[in-house]
């Protein structure tokens, strides 16, 4: 365990992310550890000064005190903090993250900021390299992602997109960290969709009343088409029938083993016309070892299906660092996608959270796991994105999350044409989200030109028989913070 003596105890939590992209899954505290990180800072003579010492080592960060509201002199603090342990902690292991001293799950967000602030996209591009230590390819992909997302970034101030989870799938993946739960008997299903269906017809009146017009529509979960054919026909048709005129539908069929003809006619009947069709890997032995019950002759033969029936925008999530895959694994897996030539790829790096049972796996098997090393992950990472876009698909969105092998990322590619916007909306934070469902977290914002004071959460409960119990709180927690003028805060 490190401790951490600090003049900046507000910011523990975003010291503790600096720490983890160094040492990993590591715990922190401001109380007791076997190594300490001293910090002390001064404010004189119009200087910042920050200076963290460990284990003989010191680094000290200095720059002008900085002028700004509040909210930005905050900002700057922090980051000042971070990037002096930052440097130390560079000094002390020798190493350099991909992503720098960033910590945040949105670097794209720096780039616009320096964009907002007058310079060009290349400058931008600079300024995440010399002020974050971002490596230069690092800053690349996000010049391309910029690039990409040109003129289909924002929504107009009258449009919302819609987020409605189906928290239920066949079995659990064992690095499964969602809300989701097996659907066992189904016995929950009905009275779940039962109250989805009144989520969406109070939410329709809420909408009605601030007069706000759908934009882009997303069916997640778990997994939607875990559920009978008719039950889902029953949350498609209320919301399409709700909230009319979105530009763009998707519908995670997420695991092959979900998808049949039956439901994937429904879905194309109903206008839905992006799906995702999930292999995560086509390799079976891993398939087994992550509890995801279908294989990869079942993925081909879904998306073959898919195909046949019309659907063209079908995405394919991948994931990197899987248990005991190899490179050489992932890159046959990359093979196949290649050949299927899917409109849309996200490339996830795994992320081991502590509420999944891989978490639990790994500590018990250890080494034995054959768990790829940060630069095994970092190697299938490069791997898909110079096949990718070697093969057309551009990167259009990223995201980073905690506990992400290597410290990577996750980016989706698509093929011209075929970028999703509400994945665009939704990480890049330019559009409100009304999210209906268990465990969906709506998130509204109030001034786009000024996002970091006005973006405010109404959380749904997470467990599935509560979401059904109170699901006019719910919707209630969605009118104060949409019709609230002060900003609130909600706990699920
Ligand atoms: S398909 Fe997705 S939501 Fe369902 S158990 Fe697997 S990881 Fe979790």
């Amino acid at each position: 365990m490190i401790r951490l003596q600090t003049d900046a105890p507000q910011f523990f939590s975003d010291l503790g992310d600096v720490l983890r992209l160094f040492y990993g899954d590591v715990q922190v505290s401001l109380t007791d550890g076997d190594v300490l990180f001293e910090h002390r800072f001064t404010d004189e003579g119009g200087l910042w000064t920050d200076t963290w010492r460990s284990q003989g080592r010191e680094f000290t960060l200095t720059r002008s005190t900085p002028a700004g509201n509040a909210l930005e002199i905050k900002r700057a603090r922090k980051r000042q903090v971070k990037g002096a342990l930052y440097g130390l902690l560079k000094q002390l292991t020798g190493m350099r993250p991909p992503w720098g001293s960033l910590t945040g799950i949105r670097p794209t967000r720096l780039l616009y900021e320096g964009m907002e602030a007058g310079l060009t996209l290349d400058e931008a591009v600079q300024r995440v390299q010399d002020e974050f230590d971002v490596s230069a390819d690092r800053a690349e992909l996000l010049g391309d992602i910029a690039r990409m997302q040109a003129g289909i970034r924002e929504a107009a101030p009258d449009q919302f997109d819609l987020y409605i989870g189906i928290p239920f799938c066949r079995t659990r993946c064992s690095y499964c960290s969602f809300s989701a739960g097996e659907i066992g008997d189904g016995r929950l299903v009905k009275p779940y969709v039962e109250a989805l269906l009144r989520e969406i017809a109070l939410c329709r009146d809420l909408m009605r009343e601030k007069g706000m017009r759908l934009r882009a529509g997303y069916v997640g979960g778990g997994t939607p088409t875990a559920i009978p054919c008719a039950e889902l026909e029953r949350i498609l048709e209320a919301a399409q029938a709700a909230f009319p005129g979105a530009a763009e539908w998707t519908v995670e069929a997420g695991r092959p083993d979900t998808i049949d003809e039956e439901k994937l006619r429904m879905i194309k009947a109903r206008g839905v016309g992006r799906i995702s069709v999930n292999p995560q890997t086509f390799n079976d032995d891993t398939l087994r070892r992550i509890g995801r019950a279908h294989t990869g002759e079942e993925t081909l033969a879904a998306y073959a299906l898919a195909r046949s029936l019309g659907f063209d925008d079908i995405n394919m999530d991948l994931i990197a660092a899987l248990p005991g895959e190899t490179v050489e694994d992932f890159s046959r897996t990359l093979d196949r996608v290649e050949r299927l030539a899917p409109d849309s790829v996200t490339v996830h790096s795994l992320a081991i959270k502590r509420s999944s049972r891989l978490h639990e796996q790994l500590a018990v098997a250890g080494e034995g796991y054959g768990q790829v090393t940060r630069e095994g992950a970092d190697e299938m990472i490069a791997l898909a994105r110079s096949r990718l876009t070697a093969g057309g698909w551009r990167p259009y969105y990223l995201y980073r999350q905690k506990y992400m092998a290597g410290n990577l990322e996750n980016v989706g590619y698509a093929k011209p044409g075929k970028a999703c916007l509400y994945n665009i909306g939704n990480m890049e934070e330019t559009v409100s989200v009304l999210a209906l469902g268990a465990g969906a977290i709506t998130k509204w914002l109030f001034d786009p030109r000024d996002r970091d004071l006005r973006i405010e959460r109404a959380p749904n409960v997470r467990n599935i028989e509560e979401y059904i119990a109170r699901v006019d709180e719910m919707v209630r927690r969605k009118r104060d913070v949409i019709f609230s003028e002060a900003p609130s805060r909600q706990e699920p």
